[in-house]
Formats: C-alpha cells, structure tokens, sequence
C-alpha cells in the first residue's frame, strides 16, 4: 500500500503546514493548488488519500468531489477524501458529504486531528516520529 496524499489547497500557508506535518510522519504530499489541477493529478498519479478544501479559486471542492468520484479512473471510485473547509457550518459538511467526501475538518487545521483522520485510512509511514 502507498502513502501518497493529494492535498487540493489554494492556501499556501495551509499547504506548508500539512506539507510538513505528514513529510514528519513519511506520507508523500502531492500539492495541487487549485480544483481543475487537483482533478487532473487525481487521474494521473498514483493516490492514496485526498485532502481537499472547499473554497478553490475555480471549481469548488464539492465540484472536485463529485468529478473526482465520477471519474472513469476506476481507484478514485474509492479513495479516501477528507474535506477541509473554514465553513464550520452543519449544512457544508453536509454538502461535503453528498457530493462524495468520507469526512469533513474544519479550520483552523489541528495537526493531531489531520494525523488521527489520516491514520485511519492511510498507515503512517513513520509513526513514531510526533
Ligand atoms: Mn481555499
């Protein structure tokens, strides 16, 4: 099993941050900055896990989703998607859910949090470097 995460973040802060926090744990992070370049990285590399956020700045990470779980890459029928949004609002997880995510963080992003979420669909590397 691989340790490939796909983080979809327009954010280059929020980036850096999960960057560094699952490189400490030996995840491999995939960076695409926006939804178009998330969906296309999907098809072509190699995917365990996807971190998404919802506020892109073209398609949003529900629309990510859904083409993401439409694909006819068979994988990403299945792989994990765990969105990130700063709407902590019930409705938005809910909207998460729908289009496709299995569960939903809100931000500001907790690093014990984003490895516990991670963990538990994607074995770390590393686990006993925290
Ligand atoms: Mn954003």
């Amino acid at each position: 099993m691989g340790s490939n995460v796909l983080y979809i973040e327009d954010n280059p802060d929020n980036m850096m941050l999960v960057k560094r926090a699952l490189e400490s744990r030996g995840y491999t992070l995939l960076e695409a900055p926006n939804g178009l370049t998330g969906v296309a990285s999907a098809e072509q590399r190699e995917v365990d896990l996807i971190l998404l956020d919802i506020n892109l700045p073209d398609i949003d990470g529900y629309e990510v989703a859904r083409r993401i779980r439409a694909s006819g890459k068979t994988a990403l029928a299945y792989v994990p998607i765990i969105a990130i949004t700063a709407n902590a609002l019930k409705g938005d997880a809910e909207k998460a859910l729908s289009a496709g995510c299995d569960v939903y963080m809100s931000k500001p992003i907790n690093i014990r949090e984003l490895w516990a979420r991670v963990e538990a669909y994607v074995p770390a590397p590393n686990p006993k470097f925290s």
